[in-house]
C-alpha cells in the first residue's frame, strides 16, 4: 500500500506494517489453441493445475532421448477453451478488489513471442482481456463514491493531493475551457476498436467498498524499450513534417522508497471508457513510437499502471476530508512483458541485436532477480538482489519486497517449434512460484463512523423534504425536531408596528431576536463543542482499537512464522524419518549380505580345514610310505649286499681253497714223481707209512709245516691239546678226507648247521666282518686252516682219547679259559677236553679272561649222522687298547664218533684210496687258522662286542 501524502509530510515510522505473512507469487498458465498453420502439438494439459511436455519427434532423436515428458504445475492452468471472463475471475479480480481495499498489486504475462500475451492482457473487441475488465470491475464498483475532477490531484513526487473544492472546481473549469470533448461521454463505446469488449452481463462488482471514503482514478502508459522508460500518455506537439522521437523518462524513489518513473503522466479518468479511451491513445502513441524507434511491440514492455485514491468524507459526510495523511493510494501494474525468446529467435541483426540483447537482458535480470530472492528466502541467506539491472526489475523492486500481490500468467503456444523456448519459460515460471512476497495488510480505519455518506445523505433528503413541508402553511401539528428547536427559543414580541412613530416594537423585536441570537450561538458553541469532545473521544477509541489491531495482526504474523517454522520442521523430520528408514532398510540389507558372506566364509573355512587335515593325512601317510618304502629299501639293500658279499667270500674262499688243494696236489705229485726217481723198486702205497715219514710231508709246501708236535710252530698257541693223530692214526679209514674247506668249516660253525655241510650257507655279517677285518696276511694264513674231522671210537671200544694225555707245549705256562656251556650234553670223559690248570666257565666273563690268555670253547652239535659232534674253538686272548680283553679265533678241533658200519664210510674208503697219502697229509697238516676274533671291551661285561655264534647256533642240536 502506498500512503501518498501531501507536502513534506515527515516519513511514517510504520511505512511497512510487520507483517510476517507471505504468500507465494501465483503463477498461472494459460495454454492458447493451436494455430491453424500448425500441426504438431507439444503441450497436454494434464489437469487444472499440471501440464505435460512433450518433445517433438525430430527433437526427440537429436537430443538422444534427453528430453522426455516433463511436468509441470501451477497455481492454476488454463485450457484452450478457456475463456477472458473465466480468466479473469482467477487471475485479476482478487487484484482488482485488493486494489479497491488499498492493496497494490502487479499482474504480468510472460512467455515467448505470439503465445497470447497481449490478447490475455488487452484481449480484442468482444473478448476484452484483463486490463478492459479490471478498469470495468473498478468503476463498477466505485462509481457512486468517486470524487469530483481534481479533488485528488497527484503531485510531481509520486504523491497526492487533496485539494479544496474551490481549487478543484477552477481546475475543472480550466479543463473544460480547454477540451472541446464533453466531460462525461454518454456512451461506453467511445471506440470502435474497444466496442463490445465487454458485455454488460460479465460486468462485475467489487464487495465491501467502503462508502465513507471518495475515489478517484488515473492511469499512466509507458513502455520499456531498450531499457528506456517512454511515457504513453504524455501530451505532446507531433510535428507530423519532422517528428521527434520520443522522451525518456527516468526512474526515481519516492519518500517512502517507492519506485516510480518521474514526470509520467497520471491521467484522472472518471469511467471505464475514459480510461480505454486513454488506453487506446496510448496505444496508438506506442505505435508511432514504435515505428519511430523501428521497434516491433514484440521487443517492448508495456505497464499499464491504474492508481486508486481515496480518502474518507469528512464528518458530515459531505466533502473529502481535507486530511493528507488520510489519502490512501494503491496501485495495479498489468505488464504485458516482451517476448521471451532468444535472440537468435529474433534473427537480429545490428542494432536490431542489441536492442534484441537488450529485451533478454531486462528479462534475463528479471531472472536473475527471482532466482536471488528464491535463494535468500530458501536458504536463509542475505544476497543482494539486482534489481537495478534493468528498469523492468527496478520499477517492481517494490513489489517483491513486499510491498503487494504478484501473479503472472505464463502464455504458451502449444505448437512444436516454441518446445525449447516453452520449456524455458516452463522452468522459469517455476521457480517464481517459489518465491514468497508478504502480505498487504489492510487499510487502517480512519476516525469516522462508518456510513456517514448515507447517513449524510438521509440526513438531507429529511431536511430536504422538512423544509419542503415547512416551505407549506405551519398547522403546527407535527411536532418535528425543527419546531421543537424553534419552540425552544424565547417567543417573539408582538411585531405589529402600530404607526411610523412606534419605536418600541422594533427596538423590542430586535432585542428579542438578539437574544434569539445569542441562544443559538451559544447553542452552536455547546454543539460544536459536544461535538469535537465526542470526536475526539471517537478518534482515541478509534487509535486504541487500530494500535490493538496493529498488535493482534502483529500476533498473526508471529504465529504465521511459528506456524511455517513448525510445518519445516515437520517436513524435515518427515524426510528424515524417511532417509532413517531408507538407511535401515540399506542396513538390513547389508547385514543380510554380510551374514551370507559369513556364512560363505564359514563353509569355506570349514572346507579348508577339512582339505587340510587331508591333506595333513596324507602326507603323514606318505611320510609313513617312504619311511617304509625307505626300510624295505635300506633293508632289502642291505640284505643283497650281505648276501652279495657272502657269496663273494663264499666264493673267493672256494677258489682260494681250490687253487691252494691244486697246488699241494701238484707239490705232491712232483714230490712223488721226484721220490718215484729215487725209489723205484719200493712203489709207494698209501699206507701208515706215509705217516712216518713225516720229512716228506715236512717237505710239502704246506704254510702249516709244523704239526701237532711242532712245538716250534709259529701257531704254537693254536696247539691243539690232544694229540688226535696218535689216536686216529690206527685207523685211518675213518679220516675223512681232508677236502673240507675252511669257509665251510666257518659256516658250519658260524650258522650252527653241522649237519649241512653245504658250502656256502649263510654265515652270520659280524663274524665275516670280523674276518675281513683281519689283516691281508694272517688272513691268508689263517684262511687255510681247516678242520679236523676227528672220528672217535665208538664209546665200548673205549675212549680213543687219553685225557691225561699231555702234550709236551701245552703243558706249561699257558693258561686257558675253558668255556664250556651248560646247555652242553655231559659226555662225561668222552669228547671233552680236559685242560690243566685252565679256569672254567659257562660263561666267558672279564675276570676269567683277563688272568688266562688262551680261550677254548666247547661246542656241541649235531651231526648229520645223528651224532653228537664236539668242537673245540680256540683262540687267543689279548689284552685290547682300551682295556678290555679281546679273543682272536684261531683254531677249530671237530671231534666225532662215527659208526664204522655206516655206508658212507665205505665211500670214504674207497674214496680214500689213492689219496690216502695225501688225506693222510692233509690231516697232519691239519693247521686250522681261523680268522674270526672276539673283541671284548674294556669295562663291560660281555658287551655286544662280544659274541659268539656258537652260543646261539648251539641250543640247536
Ligand atoms: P503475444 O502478445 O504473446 O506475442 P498475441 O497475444 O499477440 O501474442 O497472440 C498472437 C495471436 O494469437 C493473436 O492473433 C491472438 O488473437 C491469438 N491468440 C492468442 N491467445 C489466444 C487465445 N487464448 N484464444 C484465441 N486466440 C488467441
Ligand atoms: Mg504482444
Amino acid at each position: 500500500m502506498i500512503r501518498q501524502a501531501k507536502g513534506k509530510t515527515p516519513r511514517r515510522p510504520a511505512k511497512k506494517p510487520s507483517n510476517n505473512q507471505k504468500d507465494p507469487v501465483g503463477v498461472y498458465c494459460r495454454v492458447r489453441p493451436l494455430g491453424a498453420e500448425d500441426e504438431e502439438c507439444c503441450i497436454e494439459v494434464i489437469s487444472n493445475t499440471t501440464i505435460q511436455l512433450h518433445a517433438p519427434d525430430g527433437l526427440k532423436a537429436n537430443r538422444n532421448g534427453e528430453f522426455k515428458e516433463t511436468q509441470y504445475s501451477f497455481k492454476k492452468v488454463f485450457g484452450i477453451k478457456t475463456t477472458q471472463g473465466e480468466l479473469f475471475e482467477d487471475v485479476a479480480k482478487p487484484l482488482v478488489e485488493d486494489l479497491i481495499h488499498c492493496k497494490n498489486g502487479l499482474l504480468f504475462t510472460y512467455g515467448v513471442t505470439g503465445s497470447g500475451k497481449t490478447y490475455t492482457m488487452t484481449g480484442s473487441p468482444g473478448q476484452g482481456g484483463l486490463l478492459p475488465r479490471s478498469l470495468d470491475m473498478i468503476f463498477n464498483s466505485i462509481s457512486p463514491y468517486q470524487a469530483k475532477r481534481y479533488v485528488f490531484k497527484p503531485d510531481d513526487k509520486n504523491g497526492m493531493e487533496v485539494q479544496n473544492q474551490v481549487d478543484a472546481l477552477l481546475d475543472r473549469q480550466k479543463r473544460d475551457s480547454q477540451t472541446t470533448v464533453p466531460k462525461t461521454p454518454t456512451t461506453r463505446r467511445i471506440d470502435p476498436e474497444f466496442a463490445d469488449m465487454i458485455s454488460q452481463e460479465e460486468a462485475c462488482k467489487a464487495d465491501g467498498v467502503d462508502e465513507d471514503s471518495s475515489y478517484s482514478v488515473f492511469v499512466s502508459y509507458i513502455e520499456i524499450y531498450n531499457n528506456y522508460i517512454y511515457d504513453l500518455l504524455e501530451e505532446t506537439h507531433i510535428d507530423p513534417i519532422k517528428p521527434k522521437p520520443p522522451q525518456s523518462k527516468i526512474l526515481r524513489e519516492d519518500q517512502n522508497h517507492n519506485m516510480y518513473v518521474a514526470g509520467c503522466t497520471e491521467v484522472e479518468v472518471k469511467s471505464t471508457e475514459e480510461a480505454f479511451e486513454v488506453f487506446w491513445r496510448g496505444q496508438k502513441k506506442r505505435r508511432i513510437a514504435n515505428t519511430q524507434l523501428n521497434c516491433e511491440s514484440s521487443r517492448s514492455h508495456s505497464v499499464f499502471i491504474i492508481k486508486l485514491a481515496q480518502a474518507p468524507l469528512d464528518a458530515d459526510g459531505d466533502n473529502v476530508l481535507q486530511d493528507k495523511n488520510q489519502v490512501n493510494v494503491s496501485q495495479l501494474c498489468l505488464v504485458d512483458l516482451a517476448g521471451s525468446e532468444r535472440t537468435s529467435r529474433t534473427r537480429a541483426e545490428g542494432s536490431r541485436l542489441r536492442e534484441a540483447g537488450n529485451i533478454n537482458q531486462s528479462l534475463m535480470t528479471l531472472r536473475t532477480c527471482i532466482e536471488v530472492l528464491r535463494e535468500n528466502q530458501m536458504c536463509g541467506t542475505n544476497k543482494m538482489v539486482p534489481y537495478r539491472d534493468s528498469k523492468v526489475t527496478h520499477l517492481f523492486k517494490n513489489y517483491f519486497d513486499g510491498e503487494g500481490k504478484v501473479r503472472m500468467v505464463v502464455c504458451v503456444n502449444p505448437k512444436a517449434d516454441d518446445y525449447e523456448e516453452t520449456l524455458l519459460v516452463m522452468r522459469f515460471a517455476e521457480m517464481t512460484q517459489e518465491v514468497e512476497v508478504a502480505r498487504p495488510v489492510d487499510r487502517p480505519i480512519c476516525g469516522f463512523a462508518a456510513g456517514r455518506r448515507q447517513r449524510n445523505q438521509a440526513f438531507k433528503e429529511e431536511l430536504t423534504r422538512r423544509l419542503e413541508e415547512r416551505g407549506g402553511p405551519l398547522d403546527g401539528e407535527s411536532p418535528t425536531v425543527l419546531n421543537q428547536l424553534l419552540q425552544s427559543f424565547p417567543p417573539l414580541p408582538p411585531c405589529e408596528i402600530s404607526g411610523p412613530n412606534d419605536d418600541v416594537t422594533l427596538p423590542r423585536l430586535i432585542e428579542a431576536l438578539e437574544k434569539r441570537h445569542k441562544i443559538r450561538q451559544m447553542m452552536i458553541e455547546e454543539y460544536n463543542k459536544t461535538a469535537n469532545m465526542l470526536k475526539s473521544v471517537l478518534q482515541e477509541q478509534d487509535s486504541n482499537l487500530l494500535s490493538k489491531e496493529n498488535f493482534i495482526q502483529e500476533q498473526r504474523g508471529k504465529l504465521g512464522e511459528k506456524d511455517k517454522t513448525l510445518q519445516n520442521q515437520k517436513n524435515e523430520i518427515d524426510r528424515l524419518e524417511k532417509k532413517s528408514k531408507m538407511l535401515e532398510y540399506k542396513i538390513d540389507i547389508l547385514q543380510k549380505t554380510t551374514n551370507i558372506y559369513e556364512e560363505d566364509k564359514r563353509s569355506l573355512q570349514h572346507e579348508l580345514e577339512s582339505r587340510e587335515q587331508r591333506l595333513q593325512r596324507e602326507m603323514s601317510e606318505k611320510r609313513r610310505m617312504e619311511a617304509r618304502m625307505q626300510g624295505i629299501v635300506t633293508d632289502s639293500k642291505l640284505k643283497w649286499e650281505k648276501e652279495c658279499e657272502r657269496r663273494v667270500n663264499a666264493k673267493q674262499l672256494e677258489m682260494q681253497n681250490k687253487l691252494w688243494v691244486k697246488d699241494e696236489k701238484l707239490k705232491q705229485l712232483k714230490a712223488i714223481v721226484t721220490e718215484g726217481k729215487t725209489e723205484n723198486r719200493q712203489p709207494q702205497r698209501p699206507s701208515r707209512e706215509k705217516d712216518k715219514v713225516p720229512a716228506k710231508r715236512s717237505a710239502s709246501p704246506s704254510p702249516v709245516p709244523s704239526t701237532y708236535n711242532g712245538s716250534q710252530s709259529s701257531l704254537s698257541s693254536l696247539e691243539p691239546i690232544y694229540n688226535f693223530s696218535q689216536t686216529v692214526r690206527p685207523d685211518p679209514h675213518f679220516l675223512r678226507p681232508g677236502s673240507v674247506s675252511v669257509a665251510s668249516c666257518i659256516s658250519e660253525w658260524e650258522q650252527g648247521v653241522p649237519q649241512s655241510r653245504r658250502q656256502g650257507s649263510q654265515s652270520p655279517p659280524d663274524c665275516r666282518k670280523r674276518a675281513q677285518g683281519l689283516p691281508d696276511s694272517l688272513s691268508r694264513r689263517r684262511g687255510r686252516c681247516w678242520a679236523r674231522d676227528v672220528p672217535v671210537q665208538p664209546a665200548e671200544t673205549g675212549p680213543p682219547v687219553r685225557p691225561l694225555h699231555r702234550r709236551s707245549h701245552s703243558a706249561g705256562g699257558e693258561r686257558w679259559v675253558d668255556h664250556k656251556p651248560t646247555t652242553n650234553v655231559d659226555l662225561d670223559t668222552v669228547l671233552q677236553p680236559n685242560i690243566p690248570n685252565s679256569i672254567k666257565v659257562n660263561a666267558p666273563n672279564e675276570k676269567a679272561l683277563s688272568k688266562c690268555d688262551k680261550y677254548v670253547l666247547t661246542h656241541q652239535e649235531l651231526a648229520s649222522d645223528g651224532e653228537i659232534q664236539t668242537k673245540l674253538i680256540k683262540g687267543e686272548v689279548f689284552k685290547t687298547r682300551g682295556g678290555g680283553q679281546a679273543v682272536q679265533f684261531t683254531d677249530i678241533e671237530t671231534l666225532k664218533q662215527e659208526n664204522p658200519l655206516a655206508p658212507s664210510r665205505k665211500r670214504r674208503s674207497s674214496e680214500t684210496g689213492p689219496d690216502c697219502e695225501s688225506n693222510e697229509g692233509d690231516w697232519t697238516d691239519v693247521q686250522t687258522r681261523c680268522s674270526v676274533a672276539m673283541e671284548m671291551r674294556a669295562g663291560s661285561n660281555l658287551g655286544p662286542g662280544y659274541q659268539h655264534h656258537g652260543y646261539q647256533k648251539r641250543r640247536k642240536p
